[in-house]
């Protein structure tokens, strides 16, 4: 008996997986040539699952701000921010991010994954109670593992059923943390967050918003759901990613909590690990400013979300609720949506294969993801690559089915 023999069944489901063609968990592009394309296996590739919400990975600017970075400041850091990790670029994106979102305060994170599980696994102690809505990412999942406190789900994107909950709670003496997502990663569905707000203002719960895809994508000047739902006010934490709208890696929180601060030198995932090399720094930091400075990049943005959003569901896919940048079809097994994702692949189209058990309602989902740097002629080769293979695996018009409430 081995170490990895618990591994059996993953490896035989993994294996299952290969036998459709490609591997879909270890896609390598032989080069990445502009935001929106890649070659993979000598084949030009549209991009449609990346992330990459602005385009701002090939931004001259940003790189030109990287560049310097890295040969002023080195490789790396080589160190943590409690230790030799901290330079001026650290405490200048944090006083950056925090002067965006109207904030006192910000901590910068090595990834957006660590932001949630440092910050939501300390700030909740073993008195308190996290409550999370039962769709959330892995990375609060993780958190809640790692820290103390008693863990309560609530029905996804269900404010009557998160004031149950929290009622029922109410003679509890610990403090209660809310935590939802902005746009949720899956099916690109927001969270009704004015409604959450409420609860929050009167069951006396803090609450905790991951931006992590709704960061330049929603609000008028792109600080996220919390901004364009109007309630940033009741929003005591707001976490958020450099890996997608800003084009590079790390994650932040900011409050307005006094004494915010304590955590830097209480929360495990900031204090223990390496911080960000200084050329991600940089480029992040001059990512925020194009953000600001370019409220166009937001806009094509929005029009392409909406003209991929359109296009699928007309052809009758079953898409989300709503026409943000993330867009999934749902499909009616794994294998044909591992087949479908196969095809895509082989006609120069890649975007993210998601498989039960890691999606809402267990569905097996084609998701993509739109940047603003798409033409409309790469949304529209899209269209009809999910067209022309729909039909051939007798998916159109036969199993149209209608986008969900
Ligand atoms: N939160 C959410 C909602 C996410 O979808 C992700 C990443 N997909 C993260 C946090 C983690 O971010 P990162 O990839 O920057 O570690």
């Amino acid at each position: 008996m081995t170490i990895l023999a618990k591994f059996a069944p993953l490896r035989e489901a993994y294996e299952k997986l290969r036998e459709f063609g490609h591997d879909p968990f270890s896609v390598q592009f032989d080069r990445i040539v502009s935001p929106t394309e890649g070659i993979l296996g000598g084949r030009r590739t549209i991009l449609l699952g990346t992330n990459n919400y602005l385009g701002l990975t090939f931004d001259q600017s940003c790189i030109d701000k990287a560049v310097e970075a890295v040969v002023e400041q080195g490789t790396g850091t080589t160190g943590s921010r409690i230790a030799n990790g901290s330079y001026a670029g650290h405490r200048d994106l944090e006083a950056a991010l925090a002067r965006f979102y109207g904030r006192q305060h910000c901590m910068v994170f090595t990834t957006g994954y660590q932001a949630n599980l440092g910050i939501l696994s300390t700030l909740v102690g073993k008195d308190d109670i996290l409550v999370i809505d039962a769709d959330s990412h892995a990375s609060i999942y993780d958190a809640c593992k790692m820290g103390q406190a008693q863990v309560v789900r609530f029905r996804h994107n269900d404010p009557d059923d998160l004031y149950k909950r929290l009622n029922r709670l109410s003679t509890h003496p610990g403090n209660k943390l809310v935590v939802v997502e902005g746009i949720y990663s899956m099916l690109g569905d927001t969270a009704p967050l004015k409604e959450i707000a409420q609860v929050k203002r009167e069951t006396g719960a803090f609450l905790l918003v991951d931006e992590a895809h709704s960061m330049g994508v929603l609000g008028a000047h792109g600080r996220g759901l919390a901004e364009a739902a109007g309630v940033e006010q009741d929003v005591d934490f707001i976490v958020g990613t450099f890996s997608k709208s800003l084009g590079a890696v790390g994650g932040f929180c900011v409050s307005d909590l006094p004494d915010f601060d304590i955590l830097r030198v209480a929360c495990r995932p900031y204090m223990f690990t390496a911080s960000l090399p200084p050329s991600v720094i940089a480029s992040t930091m001059q990512a925020l400013h194009r953000m600001q400075e370019e409220p166009a990049l937001r806009l094509r943005l929005t029009a392409n979300a909406r003209r991929l959003y359109d296009g699928l569901k007309g052809l009758g896919f079953r898409v989300g609720p709503e026409a943000n940048p993330i867009v999934s079809i749902a499909l009616p097994s794994r294998e044909i949506a591992i087949a479908f994702w196969n095809m895509l692949l082989d006609n120069g189209l890649y975007l993210n294969l998601a498989l039960p058990p890691a999606t809402p309602d267990n569905l097996p989902l084609l998701r993509s993801s739109v940047s603003a740097a798409h033409t409309p002629q790469q949304i529209e080769t899209a269209i009809g690559l999910f067209a022309q293979i729909g039909r051939s695996l007798g998916l159109l018009p036969a199993t149209k089915v209608h986008a969900a409430a």
